[in-house]
């Protein structure tokens, strides 16, 4: 992700790593899982992953925090360092008691303590839903299979972002939306059934005018059991193609060392993300791209960067080999100083020699919405222009790219930094209205 000026797209390149994922994949912390007098905790990989999407306030953290006990929220010691923006990550499994049908987190049933039988484990993406945060939206909903959409039940539906994220929802194809309206512990019955209708209403002319509509308080802990059942029951897990090519979307870099570690003992750089296709194993020869930024006669360009995969993190515990399915990590044996503060968000990895193109340059196919969804006022939206710039979102990345030529079929744009692509992925397009960022279509990349 990448832009200049304090763009949002540019704000977002500092996805945070969260504190207990950092945790989680500390080779130690996990090894010391294993060490405990309990029985071993066996890794369970995700199967999927599902953002958290939604208008602010209107519950996102509350949620995750109710559905997997961990706060994805910003930590007092992210705040001090000016961090504002992350991608939160949190696994959970989803249990079924054998004997009431309960549903639940779990692994015992807390109606009756009953056995319960496992149904699904997925990870969870909070995509923070503040306004200008668009880009990191984007960005996540590359790497997701499906989302709740959040709506208060106690506010007018729809708000101006409850809008953007099912738009953006439906430019990048996210089929598996279940809308979750929260806080129907604020509202009298006959309110949440108005609000219930105005959602209905809402959705009546979007792909997703059959999903379905979950009420739940968060806060209050009313119906998360239903909640949990309608995902269990609704969300389709994609067939995951495990004989092509591995890609892993990398949605944050970071160096696990603590300051001041000896060399010798350092451990190398962190990839976290997910695996869209493929299969990575230990001891895989890995090639990062584009790879890292350097100057070169005043020119920027970007290096490959090559490795090797040393250690794979999923469902808190570490494994010999990963296919696609939730949230993950890689340990490998990159310079943890390359990696660190997220300088790696946006690239994909690959084994080397079998990896999608590099593109500085991008000729579109564009298809552009009517209306700027996502601001109070909705306005039209305007053909595109010479020289105009705007963010594009493909995989996990985001970049800034000039328009040279505004033609609808051949819309092509120079960028700001190079995307790795293939012919016919779809790549957002967003556009400064006013002082943000605002989706306005998308293009097919020729
Ligand atoms: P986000 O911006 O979508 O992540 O929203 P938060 O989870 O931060 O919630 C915003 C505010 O609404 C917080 O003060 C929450 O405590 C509150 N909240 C969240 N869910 C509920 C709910 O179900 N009922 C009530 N009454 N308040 C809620
Ligand atoms: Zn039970």
């Amino acid at each position: 992700m990448v832009a200049k000026k304090k763009t949002e797209a540019e704000s977002s390149t500092k996805v945070e790593v969260k504190a207990e994922k950092t945790e989680k994949v500390d080779a130690k912390s996990s090894q010391s899982h294993v060490e405990s007098k309990k029985a071993p905790k066996v890794a369970i990989q995700p199967e999927f992953n599902l953002a958290l999407v939604g208008h602010v306030d209107h519950g996102k953290t509350t949620l995750t925090e109710r559905l997997s006990g961990k706060w994805t929220d910003t930590h007092s010691e992210e705040l001090k360092k000016g961090i504002t923006i992350r991608l939160g990550y949190a696994d959970l499994s989803i249990y079924k008691c054998a004997k009431c049908n309960f549903y639940t987190t779990k692994e015992k049933c807390l109606k009756c303590n009953g056995i319960t039988e496992r149904q699904k484990t997925l990870s969870l993406v909070d995509a923070p839903g503040h306004e200008s945060l668009m880009a990191t939206m984007l960005a996540g909903a590359a790497i997701v299979d499906g989302a709740l959409l959040l709506v208060a039940a106690n506010e007018k539906c729809p708000q101006p972002q409850t809008k953007e994220h099912l738009m953006a929802l439906q430019i990048t194809g996210i089929k598996n939306v279940i809308v979750v309206q929260n806080k129907i512990d604020l509202v009298s019955r006959e309110e949440a059934l108005e609000n219930y209708n105005q959602i209905r209403e809402f959705l009546k002319d979007t792909p997703f005018k059959d999903a379905p509509v979950v009420p739940i308080s968060a806060r209050a802990n009313v119906n998360i059991d239903l909640l949990l059942k309608t995902i269990v029951e609704k969300v389709k897990i994609p067939i995951r193609d495990t004989t092509k090519d591995p890609i892993m979307l990398v949605a944050r870099s970071f160096d696990i060392n603590k300051p001041g570690s000896k060399p010798n003992t350092l451990t190398g750089g962190v990839l976290g993300g997910t695996v869209k296709q493929g299969k990575f194993k230990i001891g895989d020869d890995i090639e990062i791209l584009p790879g890292y930024m350097v100057e070169e006669k005043n020119k920027k360009v970007w290096k490959p960067l090559k490795a090797k995969v040393t250690a794979i993190f999923s469902g808190g515990a570490p494994v010999p080999e990963i296919s696609p399915g939730g949230s993950m990590a890689l340990g490998t044996t990159l310079d943890p100083s390359i990696v660190k503060s997220d300088s790696l968000t946006g690239s994909l990895v690959g084994i080397s020699g079998k990896m999608p193109q590099v593109y500085y340059s991008i000729i579109l196919d564009t298809f552009l919405l009517e209306r700027v969804v996502g601001s109070k006022e909705e306005v039209e939206v305007k053909p595109l222009a010479k020289n105009e710039m705007l963010m594009l979102n493909v995989n996990s990345s985001a970049t800034v790219g000039v328009v040279l030529d505004p033609s609808k079929k051949n819309t092509t744009c120079v960028l700001r930094k190079p995307i790795v692509a293939s012919p016919g992925d779809r790549i957002t397009i967003s556009r400064r209205v006013g002082d943000r960022f605002r989706l306005i279509g998308y293009g097919i990349l020729k």
